[in-house]
């Protein structure tokens, strides 16, 4: 199984997920759960419209596919402005950013994914236009080279992250409000479940639903997912209508356990149970065991498998609990904590 076609990746895939927009909540009433998020967020909203002000900048951080970009369209949507959405790895150069900052309108908001990937250089364009919103640009080179400044239109930047530690400080310090989102309870993705349904037009009832999201990990773009493939599954070898049975059929099919595990969460945690005694052991040496980047298995395995329980994050590396073990079936070795290679 390769990476980019994994069923339950929370990482947005063009040919899974193309069906993103028409689902995606237009209001805060419309989106599920994230209460505290979404309780702050109203109250600045509307301060900010009764005093007819440009929102103070917002950093949204939390793991792949909970619903950043969806926040970011609802926030202008709310404050009545145009949205502009890029990402860092995207704005290649200072003038790219230039480019968009002095395109925008009076009161924009502007969506930055993966801001913390932005180029330092792009990032100090960033700092005065946050602040000031005016840009400092050299033209010209060498000794005749010099500086003006330019005023762009008051926006609204939001920017999106996996971690709020990747961000440099100066950037962190600029936004106003920051906020954590958390991966959702199998109560609510059931309840996102059933609004897709509705708009898909996808017969789906409750224990069903309930299904489907206790295996999506926490993560709404996960459940609409599993969501379609249940569909496919429930129409050509059941009557169409998605239910306990049918659902819990299909996801056995696509090897994701009924906790949403699948074969690399299996792989890692079997690796360390088998070859490191349970940990502690360090994320590089998990990383180079399995084949997997470092950063992917901090961002996208871990966060579900330390909210279940079955991981630890110590200061001497990562540790498999007891629960994992049982989970696995592999109850039998007593946690040494000793360090064997498996190479
Ligand atoms: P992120 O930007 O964090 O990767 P997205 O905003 O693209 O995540 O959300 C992924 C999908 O999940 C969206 O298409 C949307 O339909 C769905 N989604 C996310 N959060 C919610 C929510 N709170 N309520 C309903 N649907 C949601």
């Amino acid at each position: 199984m390769d990476f980019e076609n994994r069923i339950v990746s929370p990482d947005y895939c063009f040919n899974q997920d193309e069906a993103e927009l028409s689902l995606r909540p237009k209001t805060l009433s419309e989106y599920i759960g994230q209460d505290k998020v979404k309780e702050n967020l109203s109250i600045y909203i509307k301060a900010a419209r009764q005093r007819n002000e440009t929102l103070d900048h917002v950093l949204l951080y939390g793991p792949p596919g909970l619903g950043k970009t969806t926040l970011a369209g609802i926030i202008a949507r709310e404050m009545g402005v145009n949205l502009r959405v890029t990402s860092g790895p995207a704005i290649e150069k200072q003038g790219d950013l230039v480019a968009i900052l002095t395109s925008l309108e009076e009161g924009d908001v502007l969506f930055i994914d993966e801001i913390h990937r932005l180029s330092r250089n792009v990032e100090e364009i960033l700092y005065p236009a946050m602040e000031d919103f005016s840009l400092d640009i050299i033209i010209g080179k060498g000794p005749s080279a010099r500086s003006i400044r330019l005023d762009v239109p008051k926006f609204t930047l939001v920017g999106a992250t996996t971690r709020s530690g990747q961000l440099t400080a100066p950037l962190r310090d600029r936004f106003g409000v920051l906020l954590r989102l958390e991966l959702y309870t199998p109560e609510q993705l059931a309840e996102i479940i059933m609004r897709s349904a509705g708009i898909l037009n996808i017969q789906t009832d409750r224990d069903g639903a309930l299904e489907i999201a206790s295996r999506s990990r926490g993560t709404p773009r996960i459940a609409n997912r599993l969501l379609k493939r249940v569909r496919d599954i429930a129409q050509v070898e059941y009557d169409g209508v998605i239910n306990e049975k049918t659902a819990s059929a299909a996801l056995s099919r696509f090897e994701i356990d009924e906790l949403g595990l699948d074969d690399f969460d299996r792989k890692m945690l079997t690796t360390i149970i088998t070859n490191y005694g349970g940990g502690p052991v360090g994320l590089e040496t998990i990383a180079a065991a399995i084949g997997e980047e470092a950063i992917t298995i901090e961002d996208v395995y871990e966060p579900y498998l330390m909210q279940i329980g079955f991981l630890n994050r110590t200061a001497r590396g990562r540790c498999v609990t007891q629960l994992a073990r049982e989970h696995l079936g592999l109850n039998d070795r007593p946690n040494g904590g000793g360090q064997q290679s498996i190479f």
